[in-house]
């Protein structure tokens, strides 16, 4: 079984405290984990992807401008990784099993190239972490599910800013898409 590990917009404006669309102390709260599984990976030899949601400001032809707040603005900071998780990028970039890739739709499988990489590379299980459990995890796990992989969720590594919508989607992981639970 080969596998790979979603680290979806773990940055600083979905994470820290005066981020633009943050998940608050939930999202702070993952940090030690994402850290640890992302070196846990890295260091396993897995496929390690940082899928990055990337927006122009006020782009008019975006469906996300008159959903939410502006963030994750292209050459902004707040499309930095949040915290240590930088740290461990950049440490570990020049890696062949390390991808970095903007995204611009909740599901890091819209618009990319993430499926041929994985499907290349012979990876039939995803392990999902990161923000927001109930938007851009979520849609990525359909996504992988339509296609056929199996699905790790890391609930001690997912957060969202709607409590009630990170609950529900536990849940959906689980009971609709078969999800695993990860350790
Ligand atoms: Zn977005």
């Amino acid at each position: 079984m080969k596998r790979a590990l979603l680290n979806i917009d773990y940055t600083y404006d979905f994470v820290a405290p005066d981020g633009k669309l943050t998940c608050g102390e939930a999202g702070q709260a993952l940090e030690g984990e994402i850290v640890r599984l992302t070196e846990q990976f890295v260091g396993d030899g897995d496929y390690v992807v940082f899928a990055v949601d990337v927006h122009d400001e006020n782009d008019p032809y975006h469906p996300e401008t008159t959903l939410f707040p502006p963030h994750n603005i292209r050459g902004t900071t707040g499309r930095s990784l949040y915290g240590k998780l930088q740290d461990v990028y950049e440490k570990n970039q020049d890696r062949d099993n390390v991808y970095y890739m903007d995204k611009t739709r909740y599901s890091a499988f819209a618009g990319t190239d993430l499926n041929m990489k994985l499907r290349a590379r012979g990876i039939t299980e995803v392990h999902l972490v990161g923000v927001c459990t109930d938007i851009c995890l979520l849609h990525t796990a359909v996504d992988a599910y339509n296609k056929g992989y199996e699905i790790v969720i890391h609930e001690q590594a997912v957060a969202s800013f709607n409590e009630a919508g990170h609950t529900w989607a536990l849940g959906h992981f689980t009971n609709t898409l078969g999800a695993k639970k990860g350790e």
